[in-house]
């Protein structure tokens, strides 16, 4: 079936592409499996698979200004935030093409004289690897390099709504020189050619960026073949700021942390816990900036948010506003589609900002995957760390002070797989990324996300072979 793809700037369409079926996608892991048995790729060097992911990154950066502005038409954001997403794609693949090293076997000390004891880092062996919209590269990306260098094969599957770049992706690794069969490419929806991916007996791992809700339904169909799940889930994300702060800079940085992308981001900071004595006029600055937001066409240089990604994601949002007024929140800016002519065909919606909210709150609890902040109030560290864990997720966080013992504490104290102190949003390919608690299972980044693709396997060898006659002793024949 032809699927029309949809600029969320204009809902003109930016191409057609063919949505596979469940039997195409189960041709694409008997594929991957055929050539994962056939050991054509896995038993190469981790350093020829490195110098394929450096091949690859080179192709990233011959090929950025095409791939950025695909990434525009698709999604809607910025060019200028897709020209970062594809120079951070090509990091990750330098990162992990710089890995080799780690996958290289480990004597086990203390084994004893007469033995030698290893650790070999093998593949895992197939790999279901499914994404999201919203970084539809860069979380890809940080399934396919560690994959590859770990030596699996792969099938993969984007967004339904954002399967262009990854298109792009798929054709470089051929170019790179990945071989046949060993990293495919399957588009369409979820129920269709998803599922297969988390149900099939001849996937070994499935590695999933996406909503709650669809992660609970992969681990729970993975659980059939009891295959290695790997998820990156939701968020709901503090953003603490004490009175101590330099405080232009956390106003600064809480527009940037909740209306980067038009808050359609796992990490976003959403939920702003403000110390009371500085919540009046923190709150009024920030709606202020908020109303200066300039909205527009992601190729345009002022530009400084784009739309949202569908229409009926834009209605997921539009109806937190509504519940969010319902429960008594006060709605100090935005909370509307904008105003201007040249912006109605777009999937547009206002930055907002939510005075006065209560943690038992829907619009405080759930995720809302747009542009909201809502702002909370707090008196002491203690009830910065209870609000700050006051929720079912557990991705990200950010605290502000220039008490630095006091930011350290706070760190410490929150839930979270990833705190900024006086900061809010980067990451590093060499620093591990995931949730706590309903934001995911395990990591991705960093050495750990490389060995979520491993299997280590134990080898033990005696030197000194000789009759332990434990049983059947010969003195009792
Ligand atoms: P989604 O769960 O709707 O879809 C994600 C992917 O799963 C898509 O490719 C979709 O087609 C597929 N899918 C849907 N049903 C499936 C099924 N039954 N079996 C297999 N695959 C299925 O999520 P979304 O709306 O595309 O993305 C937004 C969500 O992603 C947000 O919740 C966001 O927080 C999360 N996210 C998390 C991270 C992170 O690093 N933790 C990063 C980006 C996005």
């Amino acid at each position: 079936m032809s699927r029309p793809i949809i600029n969320p700037f204009d809902q003109s369409v930016i191409a057609e592409v063919e949505d596979a079926t469940r039997a195409d996608a189960e041709a694409a892991i008997a594929r991957a499996r055929t050539a994962f048995d056939d050991g054509a790729w896995s038993s190469t060097s981790p350093e020829h698979r490195a110098a394929v992911l450096n091949r690859v990154a080179d192709l990233l950066e011959r090929d950025k200004e095409d791939i950025a502005r695909t990434e525009t038409l698709d999604t809607g954001k910025t060019i200028v935030e897709s020209r970062i997403d594809v120079d951070d794609v090509a990091a990750v693949f330098r990162y992990y093409g710089g890995l080799a090293g780690a996958l290289h076997p480990k004597i086990v000390p203390g084994a004893g004289a007469d033995v030698i004891s290893r650790i070999d880092y093998e593949p895992v062996g197939v790999c279901g690897l499914i994404a999201p919209w919203n970084y539809p590269l860069l979380q890809m990306s940080w399934k396919v390099a560690p994959a590859l260098l770990a030596g699996n094969t792969l099938v993969a599957k984007p967004s339904e709504v954002t399967p262009l770049t990854t298109i792009l992706l798929f054709q470089l690794l051929d170019e790179a020189g990945v071989p046949d069969g060993v990293a495919n490419l399957v588009l369409g929806t979820g129920p269709e050619v998803g599922a297969p991916l988390s149900e099939h007996r001849d996937v070994d791992l499935v590695s999933f960026t996406g909503s709650l809700a669809t992660g609970q339904r992969i681990m729970a169909s993975a659980a059939g073949t009891v295959k290695k799940v790997a998820l990156e889930l939701g968020g709901k994300n503090p953003n603490i700021v004490f009175p101590d702060a330099d405080l232009e800079t956390a106003i600064d940085y809480a527009l940037t942390a909740a209306f980067f992308h038009a808050g359609q981001v796992c990490s976003s900071g959403t939920r702003l816990i403000l110390h009371e004595s500085i919540h009046d006029d923190f709150v009024a600055e920030v709606a202020r900036r908020a109303d200066l937001v300039k909205l527009g066409n992601g190729f345009d240089e002022d530009t400084e948010s784009g739309p949202l990604v569908s229409a009926e994601h834009r209605a997921k949002v539009e109806s937190y506003v509504e519940i969010g007024l319902r429960e008594g929140a006060r709605l100090v800016a935005g909370g509307k589609r904008p105003d201007e002519p040249e912006l109605q065909n777009g999937f547009f919606f206002r930055p907002t900002v939510f005075a006065d909210c209560r943690r038992e709150m829907r619009l405080v609890q759930d995720e809302t995957f747009g542009p909201i902040i809502t702002v909370e109030k707090f008196s002491s560290e203690a009830e910065a760390v209870f609000l700050g864990n006051d929720t079912d997720y557990g991705l990200a966080g950010g605290v502000w002070s220039q008490d630095l013992d006091l930011a350290q504490r706070v760190a410490k104290r929150l839930r979270h797989g990833t705190v900024w102190i006086n900061d809010f949003g980067p990451y590093l390919p060499q620093a591990e990324w995931g949730g706590f608690k309903r934001s995911g299972v395990g990591r991705e980044l960093g050495a750990s996300g490389l060995h979520e693709y491993c299997e280590p396997k134990h080898v033990y060898q005696n030197l000194k072979p000789a009759a332990q006659n434990w049983f059947a002793r010969k003195d009792r024949a």
